[in-house]
């Protein structure tokens, strides 16, 4: 039930091992909120907004010249991203009927264990099976102060796809999406002022992270930053919004925007899936629990992805899918929690995998750090891209690296070869001793491992 990255992967990875598979989804395409209102078209955003950028503000140091002004085409960008999203769904179309997976287009509703009501509107069918995947997802958490009106009072489902640059971007909520989305709209001009309620950004990664991050975030562009600060209210005037908050000095804010966005997080979705009638009760914060197999209550109903404990990751609700199709197929599926990295695609990019140093500490565990930072890689320095570092924490007495955290360029793809030495559980000296290309941003991994292990880097 819900065709997003873990359901679609799932129903493949059964259809894979020999069941018959059908998948069920309320939208009208495939893909879930990661295809159609995140990951991708986010990603698309970026893209298209780190060239716009660049072209503006790193092309010169090459030594290329641009005749004229280079201005923005909004229209054209987001016409781009949707046909991005359009035939990244259609191929999971695709995907779906070369695996002989049955597609129901309604809501899926439990009418007991074994049968799910599907309606869309027009007709309504039944459908009973042997086992059932609930991957429903997650929608975005309402600040009940400053109700969204989709218009000036936004999430991310629109900021996808607002058709003019705003003037003044108000983001409440420093975490990856508030970061990210107000990343792509500070590259094309606007001012960004973001407001968070802890004391730096993506607060759930290592301080060091985002710390950083702000700091370059501030370098590059306009952007303004209120952190320890809560947001109290919002009204909205004709085209102007007047956010209004309070820092923990007491004081009060007043901030005049043309467009807010709301950026606090996202929550389970389990309403009107009929979760009562076969008593599944969820968590404190409205996840189905699930035991190590992913099953719930009852043996045959399992649930995976954002709709369940975990970080609210793509990847992560593909390999559950992926791992309890093996199980309902009888096989041993299984997914290592300590190695799911996670990613954030501003620039400088940020990636993290294992634990923060702030985790360590508290679990009290020993442990080593080794830093490098990307100014001393060669291949930073050729491409003009030196800001950032790479940590690599290590256990204190076996040398085991517990947890790998990068800001800098391209890490978001230099992440991978540290989730691999968490999960083939490396020592720092392992990954110093691997043969890395030179010169590749990839040195700076073999570098901070160098460091941790016994302060051997050779560059620093
Ligand atoms: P979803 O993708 O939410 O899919 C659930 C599906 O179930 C939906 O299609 C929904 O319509 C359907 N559904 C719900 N209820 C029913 C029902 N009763 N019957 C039938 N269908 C139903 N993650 C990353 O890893 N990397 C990123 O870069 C990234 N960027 C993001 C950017 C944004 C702006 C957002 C909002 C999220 C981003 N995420 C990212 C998070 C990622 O999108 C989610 O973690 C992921 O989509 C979760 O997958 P899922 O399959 O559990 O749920």
């Amino acid at each position: 039930i819900g065709a997003g990255p873990g359901g679609y992967v799932a129903a493949i990875r059964a259809a894979q091992c020999g069941l018959t598979v059908a998948i069920v989804e309320k939208q009208a395409t495939l893909g879930g909120t990661c295809l159609n209102w995140g990951c991708i078209p986010s990603k698309a955003l970026l893209d298209s907004t780190e060239h716009y950028h660049q072209a503006q503000h790193s092309f010169a140091i090459h030594g290329i010249k641009i005749a004229g002004k280079i201005t923005a085409d909004i229209t054209q960008m987001m016409a781009r991203k949707d046909e991005v999203v359009k035939s990244t769904t259609q191929g999971i179309e695709y995907l779906m009927s070369k695996n002989k997976i049955t597609v129901f287009n309604g809501e899926g509703a439990f009418l007991d264990t074994t049968t799910l009501e599907i309606s869309n509107g027009k007709k309504s069918q039944i459908i009973s099976a042997k086992n059932f995947i609930i991957a429903t997802g997650s929608s975005v958490t309402p600040l009940p102060t400053v109700p969204v009106d989709g218009e000036r009072i936004i999430t991310s489902n629109e900021a996808i796809s607002l058709r003019e640059i705003p003037k003044h971007l108000v983001v409440i909520g420093g975490g990856v999406i508030g970061v990210e989305l107000g990343s792509v709209y500070a590259r094309l001009g606007s001012k960004v002022t973001i407001v968070e309620y802890s004391e730096r950004l993506i607060p759930t990664m290592d301080k060091d992270l985002g710390v950083t991050l702000a700091k370059s975030l501030k370098k590059q562009l306009n952007i303004d930053f209120h952190f320890k600060t809560k947001v109290t209210g919002a009204t909205r005037k004709a085209k102007k919004v007047t956010v209004t908050a309070e820092n923990d000095k007491g004081e009060t804010l007043s901030l005049e925007a043309d467009y807010v966005l709301v950026a606090i997080g996202r929550k389970p979705n389990t309403t009107g899936l009929g979760l009562d009638k076969i008593s599944i009760t969820t968590d404190e914060r409205g996840r189905i629990p699930v035991n190590n197999l992913f099953q719930t209550k009852h043996a045959t109903i399992y649930a995976i992805g954002d709709v369940i404990q975990g970080p609210m990751l793509a990847h992560k609700a593909s390999e559950e899918g992926v791992a309890c199709a093996e199980n309902i197929a009888g096989k041993k599926g299984h997914l290592n929690y300590d190695a799911i990295p996670g990613v954030v695609y501003t620039w400088p990019e940020v990636a993290a995998v294992g634990k923060t140093e702030e985790e360590l500490k508290k679990a009290g565990i020993a442990y080593k750090v080794g830093k490098f930072p990307f100014k001393a890689s060669g291949r930073a320095r050729a491409a003009e891209e030196s800001e950032g570092f790479v940590k690599v924490l290590a256990a204190q007495e076996t040398d085991e690296i517990l947890g790998v955290h990068m800001i800098g360029p391209r890490v978001a793809d230099m992440i991978a070869e540290a989730s691999l030495a968490i999960e083939y559980r490396a020592s720092a000296e392992d990954i110093g001793m691997m043969v890395h290309p030179h010169p590749t941003f990839t040195e700076a991994f073999k570098e901070a491992a160098l460091d941790a292990c016994d302060k051997r880097p050779i560059h620093i």
